[in-house]
């Protein structure tokens, strides 16, 4: 019997992944063109080393990274760059991207396996490697993983934790990852801890995933995992956002402001964790992923591992979905999701799922804050939504900050349990971008 790890706040939204978290993982065949992003990650985006009329060969490096917080992208497909230029994008921007039209024949660069057993490897080689392979935060934060795997040496690890949480409601990508591919995430995992020279390495899984806790655990009874552990986990969201998480298995709280590593922590999705294990020991860049198809228009749903820069419609034509009832499809999750404004937006390397609506956002009318208290009791951040609220509704912007309106991780728990119906989480988005605008101006103002 597991103890399970909780954390204090949260909510329990219907988990809806009935409807796919039995669906074994299927191959989605690529398409005729790719559009890759050269922004898919936090930070500056990478420059493209290719240009119109190039033949290019799947894992093949098309942009180079734009900096140390940046990361390098591949070709998913072989064929002939079609043209450099701006696309949409899933976050509603336009941004540069490679266009590839694919020449069927499946070609691929040259796959540089690491040259000697890992466990041999010092951590920086083993983290140059990672960075040459494109690998970022699969989870949906999209944080260039050779960043994150270098902290500085006054912040030593002594914990990793494996995310396997996948609390948003719907996705089930990581859970099929964890029952069909244990043990290279496990393996990852090992690698990612050799790394950071972590003592404690925890797979947290929350418990309405008893079947994967059940296949991590009996593969950790072979001796080569005996430094990994299971965390079980209760089911509530957001159980997997970084905080919550690591505040779940360690009682570590990480300090308004600051990083996990600043509590000798650091958490890995189990996506990218596997993809980390695909790099060091395949030479595997990251050129695909897996995504849930799902949704109430989704008539055949699907957990398919996808070509980075496959157009959205291809996929859910696929998944045949409903087209004349649909009013909107979700990538990520149902809570922390974005609304995509075209189909035309390919999969990137944080597309965990894509999730069709009938119902557009509705223009549910909000009433008179009740001083309930309810988004207080929730909220995993202690934060007081409901005031943080009303400053930055009124443009108040310094009271907002000083009610640590920053420190707000948009998980959107307020909205959902507010009997009001007030979208406090847009209003709150809505002061943090205005705050973040009026730093920025400071920032230039200081440099002229
Ligand atoms: S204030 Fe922010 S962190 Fe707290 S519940 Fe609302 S969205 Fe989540
Ligand atoms: S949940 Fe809604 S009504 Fe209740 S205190 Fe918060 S904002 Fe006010």
């Amino acid at each position: 019997m597991f103890k399970k790890y909780s954390f204090k706040g949260g909510i329990h939204p219907p988990h809806n992944k009935k409807q796919t978290e039995s669906l074994t993982i299927e191959e989605f065949a690529a398409p005729d063109k790719v559009i890759i992003p050269l922004s898919q990650h936090i930070g500056a985006p990478a420059k493209a080393v290719v240009k119109r009329g190039d033949r290019v060969c799947i894992g093949q490096t098309i942009g180079d990274a734009g900096g140390f917080v940046s990361a390098p992208v591949h070709s998913s497909v072989s064929g002939t760059v079609k043209s450099v230029g701006m696309f949409p994008h899933p976050t509603g921007k336009q941004t540069m991207a490679v266009e590839i039209e694919n020449d069927g024949t499946d070609e691929f660069a040259p796959l540089e396996s690491f040259e000697k057993p890992w466990k041999e490897a010092a951590p920086g080689e083993l983290i140059q490697k990672i960075n040459n392979c494109g690998i970022v935060g699969m989870g949906g934060a999209t944080f260039p993983t050779h960043v994150k795997l270098s902290p500085p040496s006054n912040k030593p690890i002594d914990t990793l934790i494996i995310n396997g949480a996948e609390c948003e409601p719907y996705l089930t990508a990581d859970h099929r990852l964890m029952l069909e591919r244990t043990e290279g995430l496990l393996t990852g995992a090992l690698i990612t801890r050799k790394i950071l020279g972590a003592k404690r390495c925890t797979i947290a899984i929350e418990d309405n995933k008893a079947d994967a806790i059940a296949a991590i655990s009996q593969k950790l009874s072979d001796p080569k995992f005996k430094d990994l552990s299971v965390g079980v986990l209760k089911s509530k969201y957001p159980q997997g956002g970084e905080k919550q998480l690591i505040n779940a298995v360690t009682s570590r709280e990480v300090p308004s402001g600051g990083l996990p590593m600043d509590i000798g922590c650091v958490v890995e999705n189990v996506s990218t964790a596997l993809a980390i294990y695909d790099a060091i020991i395949d030479g595997k860049p990251l050129y695909q992923r897996v995504v849930t198809i799902t949704g109430p228009l989704t008539r055949t749903p699907k957990n398919l591992l996808v070509r980075i820069g496959t157009p959205v419609m291809n996929i859910l034509q696929a998944c045949d979905v409903d087209f004349s009832m649909l009013k909107k499809v979700v990538t990520g999750g149902p809570m922390m999701g974005i609304a995509l404004s075209t189909l035309d937006v390919p999969v990137i390397k944080s597309t965990s799922g894509l999730l069709t609506l009938d119902e557009k956002t509705p223009g549910i009318r909000e009433y008179p804050c009740i001083n309930c208290g309810k988004c207080v009791k929730i909220c995993p951040m202690k934060l007081i939504p409901s005031r943080i609220c009303k400053y930055a509704e009124k443009g108040k912007l310094d009271d907002a900050a000083e009610w640590n309106l920053m420190d707000c991780m948009e998980c959107g728990s307020c909205t959902y349990t507010c009997p009001s119906k007030i979208n406090l989480v847009h209003y709150i988005r809505l002061g943090k971008y205005q705050i973040q605008a009026k730093r920025a101006a400071q920032n230039t103002e200081q440099k002229k």
